[in-house]
């Protein structure tokens, strides 16, 4: 792959220049610049600059606004508001996270409900951002329609991720960040194109037939859940909770609405924070290490979170596909 090495302060200047060149104000290109940017450290290669023309798009096509200014209030002591302003959702999570965090801290749970974002980032930052103050962190958000429910052929879940995040005190938390498709779309063209097949489960052919062939999945097929009816109620759950429950856009309603400029279509999202010293009380993280010391001591395991959390650890140039930072600039023309 021809690639270009650019520092992290690059990656940042670079999706901020474009940003604010194409609509974005200080505030929010500040916030989503820093989101593609710790995309790109962490080795989230699929949600950082890969994302920037999608969301210039976006702001071109006046579907995002570039000046949200989204405002939070404080429903019940327990439950944060925040209303996005049609921003993209970094700024809104600035807005909302702290107080989350206070609410969590104080009553041992709360609830952040987000409505009129566009949500196209990993969900990884607003976890570990609640995992910095030693909470446990939950996010989900609906997308647009991609996924056929377990017994469907047809799409109606978006791909839905749900990350969570454990803290462990003086350590990394402990951090899953997943997609509820078997297989991101983007991965099954990458796939076809170089010829190799996917697992059964992956997706269904245009007639509604399970296949490997990710052609016949890419062609008019559909994605599946993943873990097959199990997964199909994790992403129910994510509409439920991100749509139902907030209030906000199902996948389905999302795409009725959107523009088709490419960008993320507008919805909501549910992040739920708890404190463990409140709810486990004394020696909960000591308790949790040991948990985490039995998990670790078995062969073949990892902890997810830690493969982008050794990435983390360098600040050397991240190689960024050289076709796309082309693409970036010429955005800038
Ligand atoms: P992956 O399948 O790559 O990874 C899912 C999780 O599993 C990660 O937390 C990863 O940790 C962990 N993991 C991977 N391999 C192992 C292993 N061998 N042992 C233990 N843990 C492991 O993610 P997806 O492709 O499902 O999703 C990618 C991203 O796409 C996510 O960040 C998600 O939020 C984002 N997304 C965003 C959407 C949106 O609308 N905003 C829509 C859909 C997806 P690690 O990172 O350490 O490898």
């Amino acid at each position: 792959m021809n690639t270009t090495p650019l520092t992290l302060d690059e990656i940042y200047n670079l999706a901020h220049d474009c940003l604010t060149q194409n609509g974005a104000d200080q505030a929010n290109a500040d916030a989503l610049s820093n989101t593609i940017m710790t995309a790109e450290r962490d080795g989230s290669h699929s949600h950082g600059l890969f994302r920037l023309p999608a969301y210039v798009a976006s702001l071109r096509s006046g579907k995002v606004k570039g000046n949200a200014a989204p405002k939070a209030e404080q429903v019940t002591p327990a439950l944060v508001r925040v209303h996005g302003d049609n921003g993209y959702a970094p700024i809104a999570h600035e807005v909302g996270i702290p107080l989350l965090a206070e609410a969590a801290k104080n009553l041992g749970v709360g609830v952040l409900a987000i409505s009129h974002v566009h949500h196209m980032a990993a969900l990884w930052p607003e976890v570990e951002a609640l995992a910095e103050h030693n909470l446990v962190g939950l996010a989900c958000t609906p997308y647009m329609p991609a996924v056929a429910p377990a017994g469907a052929t047809k799409p109606l879940f978006g791909t839905n991720p749900l990350s969570f995040a454990w803290p462990r005190p003086g350590k990394s938390p402990v951090v899953f960040d997943m997609a509820t498709a078997s297989m991101a779309m983007g991965e099954v063209q990458i796939a076809a194109r170089e010829g190799h097949d996917v697992p059964m489960g992956t997706g269904l052919d245009k007639n509604g037939a399970m296949t490997t062939n990710p052609n016949e999945i890419a062609d008019g097929g559909v994605l599946l859940p993943f873990g097959g009816y199990k997964g199909s109620a994790i992403a129910m759950m994510v509409e439920l909770l991100a749509a139902g429950l907030v209030g906000e856009n199902f996948s389905f309603e999302a795409k009725e609405g959107d523009n088709g400029d490419g960008g993320p279509p507008q919805g909501g999202q549910f992040i739920l924070a708890m404190s463990p010293a409140m709810i486990a009380t004394d020696n909960w993280d000591d308790h949790c290490e040991g948990f985490f010391n039995k998990l670790t001591g078995l062969d073949g395991v990892r902890l997810p979170g830690e493969r982008r959390h050794k990435n983390r650890l360098s600040d050397a140039p991240r190689q960024i596909n050289t076709p796309l930072v082309e693409k970036i600039r010429s955005l800038m023309d």
